[in-house]
């Protein structure tokens, strides 16, 4: 099938490697010069299943987050007429969250996905920092007792995971600082980190390999059904482009492009922050990953620099990094990893960065077909789009293929949604 794919960050990427290994005639379309210069740029690099189970207090509320407030969502904008539905529907979503079948449903999708991961990493030799292992912080009894409920549901799914005491846990991460209060960890043997933007560059050059086009520097402005079947692909300027069908791997930007059909998925962007800085001595930096359970704040080792993520912000698009996330996660990298970085002075080579998570106020991202004939979907991963990346593309090649799928499509289909 000639299949197009707008959006050059690690979604689409994964699906345009992806669909053209299955010998589809792929076209990957991006409004920026490169790929991975959207959310994909610098993001904390967790991936793996395990880590984006809701860790902490499961309550979702507004306004500055603190200390046993992972799930707050604070607000730099007034929300549009638009989005207030969907901050309410996801509040409401917050307390059932223990309760969600759709959590079952994400699992099994980071399980896959991060079995195409490492099947990739094996036959293409990939070459990208990264590191096996994570640690779910837990900084008090409480944190303890309410990652009990995340450990026995990620075990009744068949996830290993470990239960460590503050000792073997300072064990696995030896620099993680003597003074912060630490109560226990739980370790995801299976889960890991690894740079994003580099993968997303890799995996370029692996599809171009495979045929894969590439068409940049110019926004997808319009998708139109033919009314002899496929779609037209326009951009401002150029004639339109047949294809069987195109899919909308492009985040919160594909809301324009599926107005006009009538399509209004519940995804807005949120904002989230990540410093990267140089490691200034191995010895007291992150072997691999933590995630702190109580603040969602995670510290990973990318090479030779350390990466701080988090926070949850309703915020301009291309706002500057948010100076409040900032100081908190230098906060958080000062309390548990004082000396890993340099974050200042010319060697820091440091780096603040904001990026736009495209988010649904609850449930799976939409992955497939819509009822719009040829327009696919591949979008609303929110916080885990690097984790879920290769899952989704193994989900889009399976519908295309129409073989028994590898995985149960259904709870990611657009049309569950009236999409
Ligand atoms: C601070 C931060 C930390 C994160 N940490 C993690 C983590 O640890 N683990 C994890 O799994 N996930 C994490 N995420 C989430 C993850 O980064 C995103 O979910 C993922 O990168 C989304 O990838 P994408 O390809 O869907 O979107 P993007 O990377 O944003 O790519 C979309 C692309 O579409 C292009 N585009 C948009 N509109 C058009 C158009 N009209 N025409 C042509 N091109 C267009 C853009 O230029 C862009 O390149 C984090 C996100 C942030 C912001």
């Amino acid at each position: 099938m000639k299949v197009a794919i707008v959006g050059a960050g690690v979604t689409g990427m994964a699906a345009a490697h992806r669909l053209a290994s299955e010998g589809h005639a792929v076209t990957v379309f991006d409004r920026a010069g490169r790929p991975a210069e959207g959310s994909s740029f610098a993001p904390g690099g967790l991936v793996g299943p395990g880590w984006h189970q809701p860790w902490g207090d499961t309550a979702r509320r507004f306004g500055e987050p603190g200390a046993g407030q992972a799930q707050r969502l604070a607000w730099r904008r007034m929300p549009k007429a638009s989005e207030w539905s969907w901050l309410w529907r996801w509040r409401m979503a917050g307390g059932s969250v223990a309760a969600d079948d759709d959590l079952a449903a994400l699992h099994a999708l980071s399980v896959r996905s991060q079995e195409v991961m490492t099947d990739l990493q094996d036959r293409l030799q990939l070459d990208h920092d990264r590191s096996q292992g994570l640690l779910v912080l837990l900084r008090t009894a409480r944190d303890k007792a309410l990652a009990e409920t995340v450990v026995a549901r990620l075990r009744s799914w068949g996830l290993t995971c470990r239960e460590l005491d503050a000792a073997a846990a300072r064990q696995l991460e030896p620099a993680l600082c003597a003074d912060t209060p630490l109560a226990g960890a739980i370790e995801l043997p299976s889960a890991g980190i690894a740079n994003c933007r580099e993968w997303t560059l890799l995996i370029r050059n692996a599809a171009i390999g495979l045929g894969c086009r590439f068409e940049m520097g110019l926004a997808v402005s319009a998708l139109v059904p033919r009314p002899q079947g496929g779609i037209d692909l326009h951009r401002i300027g150029q004639p339109p482009l047949p294809f069987d069908l195109a899919i909308l791997c492009n985040g919160i930007d594909a809301l324009p492009l599926l107005q006009p059909h009538g399509l209004r998925p519940p995804v807005i962007g949120l904002q989230s922050c990540s410093v990267s800085a140089q490691v200034r001595e191995p010895l007291d930096a992150p072997v691999s990953g933590v995630l702190d359970a109580s603040t969602g704040i995670s510290i990973t080792r990318l090479g030779q620099r350390v990466r701080v993520s988090g926070g949850r912000l309703l915020a301009h698009e291309n706002a500057p990094p948010d100076p409040a996330t900032l100081r908190r996660l230098y906060a958080a990298l000062l309390d548990w990893f004082p000396g890993a970085a340099r974050v200042a002075g010319p060697h820091s080579n440091l780096q603040e960065w904001q990026g736009t998570q495209a988010a649904l106020p609850d449930g799976p991202p939409l992955i497939g077909p819509t009822r719009v004939d040829g327009l696919w979907l591949n979008l609303g991963q929110g916080e885990a789009g690097w984790t879920l990346a290769c899952g989704a593309a193994s989900l889009l090649a399976d519908g295309l293929s129409g073989q028994a799928p590898t995985l149960d499509a259904r709870p990611f289909l657009p049309t569950r949604r009236g999409l």
